[in-house]
């Protein structure tokens, strides 16, 4: 049961070719358009299918923009274009639920489960040799919020706060796509209603979102569950899509008409309402939803998920059970706690405590200080963990860490492990509250801490630590890729007194290389090929590999599109930089001081001359793509071994034709390439049956 039959789902694709098309869209469509952008924003979103490319729907979009711009006073509340509107007000001012949130109990294993069973059995006065029937779903570890919506329009959305009160934060419920801004409830005859779900971050977005963090040095974020109750607050609805978060409904708790009865008693069971909110275009659990005809289906459904937990692209830390019959769950009634309903299944937690023996300080290739958790070796899913991350100093205060703590550690799927709390009961008073360093560990340059910023710097641009980091940088893949100087020969060069700066690493003595225990003149010489290759970049590459705060490889490319010579950086003022598209003040102020230093303007003066191109080549030439290029506005993957270019190549050339290459098969992919040995990727690409299968060849010559 969904939002759009199947005739109107066809309606509503013709539509929007007709759209894309490109004729001139009038004010008479203005409605007809929102409602096709609106059906995509649910086949993206909440079911994770969509029909057209990321390109078309950006078409659609601006198409509403530039259409309501025109027509200001035909902009409707439920428009697409006010998820991220501008209204000022940045506060979350605490709201009252219009039903409290409570918390559940919880089980771990079978027994509990059975437990639970009888309990219900007992308060509905049942027969025990009879079955109730379960509603399973997902746990989900994200943030809890709760949607109110009036007359059919989202009024309010607030985080669970107490379960009482929450913080108001409407806006960025707005800004979720798979959130409706409109839904069909008066066709219900109910006029106000309040629905809990949950905010989340899918896993693999998360690992994104955090590697784009650090390649800006940002701080992190511990889990997915932080990086989406965080961005539940910010001031920015924006950023509430940049980070991708998206929201599962799992109950109504509260209806009523006009009159304010309620209206929840039309549904007989907890799984007809997830089906009439599923209807209504809201993200529910589907699949990962079962009805369990008795407790020993719902046991065994448990103990699949646990085994399963990593599969899921969702973190989730157990099973919710709820009896399914409604009048059945109002019978049972409620503790002052929890509901008696309902009962939450935690899986096995990959926790596990440890000793804090030090915390040590990293500096990072622009300065920041990274303290470091030295662990007692631990044993966590299969990884013996001696070191964590703790980020910065606010993190450790507020946590409360002190050196010789037991901690809990946790380590969930791939994510990095980090701690979860300190055991202050365990405390000896032998354990020591951190003094944070006030001077550079490498340098004892004084520390600053930026405003805005989480970490203590190092300001001293010429710090050997940061150097150091800053060549480790340079000669990585992302940067120059320089072919097998890793950061053990970096470390080597380094200690050898031989590599002191970037320049140093073009004027190598490849003789005494080569006499080096561990070399010999065949390694010296492909070191050699190495770095003379290298001095070929292109300029954006060299541009990223300077280690310039918040410069990275995107705005790396802008730049390097703009520029003849790296040097006329130097003469830019901040207009200069900012009047480009995704270059931010922030940005240009950085290039702005790294341009400013003397210092800096020697070492690229010296590395030109030691022969590495700093100037545009064609590979930083902006490609324009023509409208009709054979692939344009499709998403391409290569799998297999290609016979005729290598990976590299026949990505580029997938780009040059206009298409966007992705990293894994799912519905967002259109065509997938096969090469020889082509394996897993390929059947599941099969199996959608929605992804267009070619051979090397036969890409070849689509692009031709
Ligand atoms: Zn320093």
């Amino acid at each position: 049961m969904v939002k759009y039959s199947k005739a109107t789902q066809r309606e509503l694709f013709e539509q929007s070719k007709q759209f894309l098309k490109g004729a001139k869209v009038l004010v008479a469509d203005l409605e007809a358009l929102r409602n096709v952008i609106v059906y995509h924003e649910w086949r993206y979103s909440v079911l994770n299918e969509p029909m057209i490319s990321d390109f078309e729907y950006d078409q659609l979009y601006q198409m509403l923009k530039d259409l309501e711009a025109e027509n200001p006073l035909l902009v409707t509340a439920d428009s697409p274009t006010q998820r991220v509107s501008s209204d000022l007000g940045s506060d979350f001012p605490p709201v009252a639920h219009l039903t409290p949130m409570l918390s559940l109990d919880n089980s771990y294993n079978a027994e509990d489960l059975n437990d639970f069973d009888q309990r219900i059995k007992k308060l509905v006065m049942m027969d025990t040799d009879e079955a109730i029937e379960y509603c399973v779903e997902p746990k989900f570890d994200g943030g809890s919020i709760a949607l109110v919506y009036e007359k059919d329009f989202l009024i309010r959305g607030a985080t669970r706060g107490n379960g009482v009160k929450g913080e108001e934060m409407t806006r960025n419920a707005k800004a979720m796509r798979s959130i409706p801004m409109k839904a069909n409830f008066s066709a219900y005859d109910i006029e106000k209603v309040e629905l809990r779900g949950e905010a989340l971050i899918r896993k693999d977005i998360f690992e994104k979102l955090n590697k784009d963090r650090m390649e800006a040095e940002q701080s992190v974020f511990a889990n997915p569950r932080n990086a989406a109750t965080g961005v539940l607050r910010v001031k920015d609805p924006k950023e509430v899509q940049t980070r991708g978060i998206e929201a599962f409904i799992y109950q109504l708790g509260y209806g009523v008409n006009a009159a304010g009865e309620n209206r929840l008693g039309q549904f007989e069971t907890h799984d007809e309402g997830i089906k009439f909110l599923e209807k209504l275009g809201f993200k529910v659990p589907v699949k990962e939803r079962k009805l369990c005809k008795n407790i020993r289906e719902v046991i065994d459904f448990c103990l699949y998920w646990q085994e399963q937990r990593e599969n899921y692209p969702y973190e989730i830390d157990g099973m919710v059970v709820k009896v399914n019959r409604l009048d059945l769950q109002e019978r049972c009634g409620y503790t002052s706690h929890h509901p008696r309903w309902a009962i939450a299944f935690k899986f096995k937690a990959k926790q596990a405590t440890t000793k804090l023996i030090n915390i040590e300080y990293q500096v990072g290739k622009i300065g920041s200080i990274t303290p470091v958790a030295k662990l007692d070796p631990v044993q966590l899913a299969g990884v013996t963990v001696s070191s964590v991350s703790l980020h910065n100093e606010e993190f450790i205060r507020s946590k409360d860490i002190r050196i010789g703590d037991t901690v809990l550690v946790e380590r969930a799927g791939d994510v990095i492990p980090y701690i979860v709390k300190t055991m202050e009961e365990l405390r000896d008073g032998s354990e020591e509250v951190l003094v944070f360093p006030t001077h550079c560990p490498s340098c004892q340059t004084k520390l600053v801490k930026p405003e805005k910023e989480a970490a203590w710097r190092c300001t001293n641009p010429h710090c050997e630590a940061q150097v150091l980091q800053r060549m480790f940088h340079h000669v990585s893949k992302d940067a120059m890729n320089i072919d097998g100087f890793g950061q053990a020969y970096v470390e080597r060069f380094f200690e050898l007194g031989w590599v002191k700066n970037l320049a140093d690493i073009y004027r190598l003595d490849y003789d005494k290389i080569a006499n080096l225990e561990g070399f010999g003149a065949k390694s010296a010489a492909n070191l050699k090929k190495a770095v003379d290759q290298a001095k070929q970049n292109p300029l954006h590459r060299f541009l990223y590999s300077l280690s310039i705060h918040h410069l990275g490889k995107k705005v790396s490319k802008l730049l390097a599109a703009e520029v003849s010579h790296v040097m006329e950086l130097k003469d830019w003022s901040e207009e200069d930089f900012t009047i480009i598209k995704d270059v931010g003040p922030v940005v240009a102020e950085n290039v702005m001081a790294f341009f400013a230093d003397e210092k800096h303007l020697e070492l690229l003066q010296e590395i030109e001359s030691l022969g590495v191109n700093v100037k545009q080549t064609e590979a930083d030439r902006p490609k324009t793509i023509a409208a009709d290029a054979p692939l344009i506005g499709k998403t391409i993957l290569f799998t297999g071994s290609l016979q005729q270019m290598s990976r590299k190549e026949a990505q580029t050339k997938a780009e040059s034709a206009g298409a966007k290459n992705i990293s894994a098969v799912s519905s967002n992919l259109n065509i997938l390439v096969a090469g020889e040995k082509a394996g897993s990727k390929l059947k599941k690409a099969q199996a959608l049956g929605t992804v267009q299968v070619l051979t090397e060849e036969e890409f070849l010559a689509l692009i031709q």
